[in-house]
């Protein structure tokens, strides 16, 4: 196993950076147990140039621990709250959020090349 620079989510071994740079920020993403008891899975605070994504969220009540791919889309959510506010003054509602970041995730998930080559040339 190679030595990473970014922090494994859980045993199934997704790693996410611990900074991403969007506009002249550099985000640095914390991975915490829970965020208010459980019910936030994730969340943006452009202030404090910060992601934080939950371990354990509340289903019906009961604190579970978040899938791997629940916790990337989460990221992916977030990442993208970042972009909004940053480029766009947040006026995106959080249903539009919602939506881009799982088309976000399901494209860049099934097609792992897009950013191979990314307009390096
Ligand atoms: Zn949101």
């Amino acid at each position: 196993m190679t030595k990473h620079k970014g922090r494994y989510l859980s045993k199934k071994e997704i790693e996410v950076p611990k900074t991403i740079k969007v506009g002249g920020h550099t985000i640095r993403i914390e991975i915490v147990d829970s965020i208010d008891k459980g019910d936030l899975a994730g969340h943006y605070i452009y202030n404090a140039d910060k992601i934080i994504l939950a371990r354990r969220v509340k289903v019906e009540k009961v604190l579970i621990e978040a899938s791997a791919q629940s916790m990337i889309a989460v990221l992916y959510h977030e990442v993208l709250h970042a972009i909004d506010f940053i480029y766009n003054s947040g006026i995106l509602a959080e249903d539009v959020i919602d939506r881009l970041s799982e088309g976000w995730y399901q494209v860049i998930r099934d097609n792992p090349l897009i950013f191979k080559k990314g307009g390096d040339d």
